[in-house]
């Protein structure tokens, strides 16, 4: 195992050389950071997959092999558990304030090493150094929030309707929580999650995306430098092929209480199925379909600067992405000549690890096919290529920032998430039309507009059926603030005060005969 693990980390080492002369002393970095973890964390220790069994992790910007993790089948899923459902007890007995001192130190570690931290995203999922940099702020701020929050997990006593009684409400920590996440955010998807179950007393078992388990494990082992005990938090990294088998065990076992998910629709629906049977709590964050609307009144600029931020960070790839961009009439074809200019001059894309870069590549070349996909379907229905519209010269699995316009609500591109660097681009009359077309969705998690009159950013904001909304913003995520969508984009909330609701029980207590 010595000798895989050295030539994961040389291969690694090899990978993130090849970027570029900066990627070159990142690796170096990286590797020698201990950082770097290729085994599963089960019960406090680092582990090998039954018969040392392994997949490759692959850098998306040249589908080079990285290294190697552990690839974990549903036996190792099952050890995962049986430890999170052992480390229960004493975990729960725990004091807040016990509790909330260990997630600060796992802060504290994480801040301390947010070089690296960034890094090992960058290698692993592609994203620019600085998005991957905000990144490991924005999974860090969620272990301080619920560090905070695990002493203000307060019950009621509630006034009782006969006088010979008293009624207490008491709220405790539902058990073992399973934790599946994507490979977009590695770090945050995580933390949100695991911070909130993790403060108010549950344990955790997390498999993490294929595509991006060295963020988890990285967080593991800050996890266990910080003195969380062990058991409390699990990592079983697997592969594609074991990952069904993964999912059945962490959905379907009798020891986990809860399940908490983030990734598309179509796999939520699955492990919704798998949960059923034994009737366990679930969360769920998934797919979004997010319009961006820009009416007349709207600051035309302030709406360009946000809707290349909210359409292009991480490629596209993030599931509060503007998908459909709706432009009133009036000013539409100044906001398609302002938004062309704007992603001419600000998008580069290119390395990760080169700081001129804000376009890494897509995940891999299925996420490449689906935007192809999308914009031959768009354009046989006689929508145009404003910019953008193939694949980067720079490597197969980066794509031209791409801008339709003429796009109608028949196209793909306006029916299914996109995931990828198109903004499409359809035209409206009238509020009441620009609503009609954003509700037509079946899924609702961010919603966007611009506008400056006052009266319509009410009526707007009430009628989006979504879970956030951006009234002239196009950047929304914060730990303060609670993250969910309605319809098929999911069930729960994570982050803010809401957050620790998906990981406790209420129970009530009745005093009697007083
Ligand atoms: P995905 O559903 O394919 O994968 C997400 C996770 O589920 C990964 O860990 C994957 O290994 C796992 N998985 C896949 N099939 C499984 C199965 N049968 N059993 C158990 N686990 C399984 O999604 P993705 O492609 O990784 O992520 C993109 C999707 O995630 C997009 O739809 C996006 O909108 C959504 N997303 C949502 C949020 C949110 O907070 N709402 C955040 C990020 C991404």
């Amino acid at each position: 195992m010595l000798r895989q693990l050295r030539s994961g980390m040389q291969a690694l080492t090899a990978g993130l050389r090849a970027h570029c002369a900066s990627a070159s002393a990142a690796a170096a970095t990286v590797g020698g950071s201990g950082l770097v973890r290729s085994q599963a964390y089960i019960g406090g220790r680092w582990v090998d997959a039954s018969g040392s069994a392994l997949f490759p992790v692959q850098d998306p910007a040249s589908g080079r092999q990285l290294v190697e993790v552990a690839d974990c089948g549903p036996r190792e899923a099952k050890e995962a558990v049986r430890a999170a459902d052992c480390s229960l007890p004493s975990w729960r007995a725990a004091t807040s304030k016990e509790r909330s001192n260990l997630l600060r130190k796992w802060y504290d570690l994480i801040i301390k090493n947010k070089d690296e931290l960034a890094r090992l995203i960058t290698a692993e999922n592609g994203k620019p150094l600085q998005e991957a940099f905000s990144e490991i702020l924005y999974a860090a701020s969620f272990v301080e929030w619920f560090s905070e929050e695990a002493r203000r997990v307060y019950g009621d006593v509630v006034p009782a309707s006969s006088p010979n009684r008293r009624i207490l409400i008491l709220k405790q920590p539902i058990g073992v929580v399973s934790i599946i996440t994507p490979w977009n955010f590695p770090s945050a998807m995580l933390t949100r999650k695991a911070g909130a179950a993790l403060a108010v007393g549950c344990t955790v078992v997390v498999k993490p995306a294929e595509d991006t388990p060295l963020s988890a494990l990285a967080l593991a082992e800050l996890a266990d430098q910080a003195g969380i005990p062990a058991g409390v938090f699990n990592v079983i990294p697997s592969s594609r092929s074991n990952t069904p088998a993964v999912g059945e065990v962490l959905c379907t076992d009798p020891l986990v209480a809860a399940i908490s998910f983030t990734g598309s629709t179509a796999t939520g629906k699955i492990l919704l199925r798998h949960a059923c049977d034994t009737v366990k709590k679930a969360s769920m964050e998934l797919g979004g379909l997010a319009p961006f609307i820009v009416f007349d009144s709207a600051d035309l600029d302030l709406a360009v600067a946000g809707a290349l931020a909210s359409k292009f960070r991480n490629s596209g790839q993030t599931c509060v992405c503007a998908n459909r961009f709706l432009v009133q009439e009036g000013i539409h074809d100044a906001f398609v000549e302002k938004m062309v200019k704007a992603m001419q001059r600000d998008l580069r894309v290119g390395s990760g690890f080169d700081d001129q870069t804000t376009q890494g590549p897509l995940i891999n070349e299925r996420a490449v096919q689906k935007v192809e996909n999308q914009i031959s379907d768009a354009v046989s229905r006689g929508a145009c290529i404003v910019t953008g519209g193939k694949r980067h010269s720079f490597g197969a699995t980066f794509f031209e920032p791409t801008l339709l316009s003429n796009v109608t609500t028949d196209m793909l591109c306006a029916q299914e998430e996109t995931f990828g660097p198109l903004a499409p681009v359809l035209k409206f009359q009238t509020e009441e039309e620009a609503i009609t077309i954003a509700n037509a969705a079946n899924v609702g998690l961010a919603g966007y507009f611009y506008s400056r009159d006052y009266a319509q950013i009410w009526r707007v904001a009430e009628q989006l059926e979504v879970g956030i909304v951006g009234v002239n913003e196009g950047l929304l995520s914060t730990p303060e603030a609670p993250f969910g969508g309605v319809k098929q984009s999911g069930l729960g909330r994570e982050g803010s005060k809401y957050g620790v609701d998906e990981y406790l029980e209420i129970k009530y207590v009745c005093f009697g005969s007083l």
